[in-house]
């Protein structure tokens, strides 16, 4: 059993190491492409990519501000930074962080984790009538999640988009691997239970629970086309809370657009 559980460990890390340097070459490839504006303007990683959707020009030069833009037309467009929260929801911290958002008047993505959503469908309900959307981040949070065998990866899934669904009437669309620990099967789950899995591309480590004002910092180098990690629940997320109303004042004056995945 013990050398059972050494293996899938060896496979996951294995697994994650090998996903990550595709994830790092992807990111390069992609970032390169946004930042001289021939290719997609969204730095990110293989599995996803914000929509351009809400772009609008910013000052080209003849042309109405808000005009909308061609593929291949030059890089003066602001694409939106999306922002997603995992891990709740919480009591605490979902309901504090939904405050500013309203102050902000950002909308954001929720990815939920299965059990605490099953705890709380108020929560759920709330974030959606706030405007903001709800991904599924698993059932119970088990890691490494790479790990685990397909039946169990499915189990994960399948129990979150029917808590979900239940509580709220709709269907989440997309997925956020616990940890980012993605690997070919969850890839596969994920498209079989009709997931987007949605990566990330500014990491400000909140869950390690620095003080404020760096995790404002890191928020607030966010680029347009990035996606954005943060935390509502899994620890004491006052920080997050404080260091996002920081961040997003800072953001929304340098003219940042947001989008909800
Ligand atoms: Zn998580």
């Amino acid at each position: 059993m013990a050398r059972d559980t050494r293996a899938a460990a060896l496979r996951a890390l294995s697994s994650q190491v090998a996903w990550s340097i595709v994830r790092r070459a992807e990111a390069l490839r992609t970032g390169k492409a946004g930042r001289d504006g021939r290719g997609p303007l969204l730095a990110h990683g293989p599995v996803f990519r914000v929509p351009r959707a809400d772009a609008v020009v910013r000052a080209v030069p003849g042309r109405e501000p808000g005009t909308p833009v061609g593929a291949g037309e030059p890089w003066d467009v602001a694409a939106p930074v999306a922002l997603t929260v995992d891990d709740g929801p919480d009591p605490t911290w979902t309901p504090a962080l939904l405050d500013v958002l309203a102050a902000q008047g950002v909308r954001a993505t929720f990815f939920v984790v299965g059990e605490r959503a099953r705890q709380h469908p108020e929560l759920l309900r709330r974030v959606l009538a706030d405007g903001h959307h709800l991904g599924n981040h698993s059932y119970s949070h088990v890691q490494p999640f790479a790990a685990l065998p397909a039946a169990a990866v499915a189990r994960e899934m399948g129990e979150t988009q029917r808590v979900v669904t239940g509580e709220t009437g709709v269907r989440p669309t997309l997925f956020r691997a616990p940890a980012g620990g993605w690997s070919r099967s969850v890839l596969a789950a994920s498209r079989h239970h009709g997931l987007t899995p949605v990566d990330w591309t500014v990491d400000p480590k909140d869950w390690r629970e620095p003080p404020a004002d760096r995790i404002a910092q890191r928020v607030a180098r966010a680029r347009p086309g990035d996606i954005v990690l943060c935390h509502d629940g899994g620890g004491d997320r006052s920080r997050t809370v404080q260091a996002l109303d920081l961040a997003l004042t800072r953001l929304r004056e340098r003219g940042t657009l947001f989008t909800a995945l």
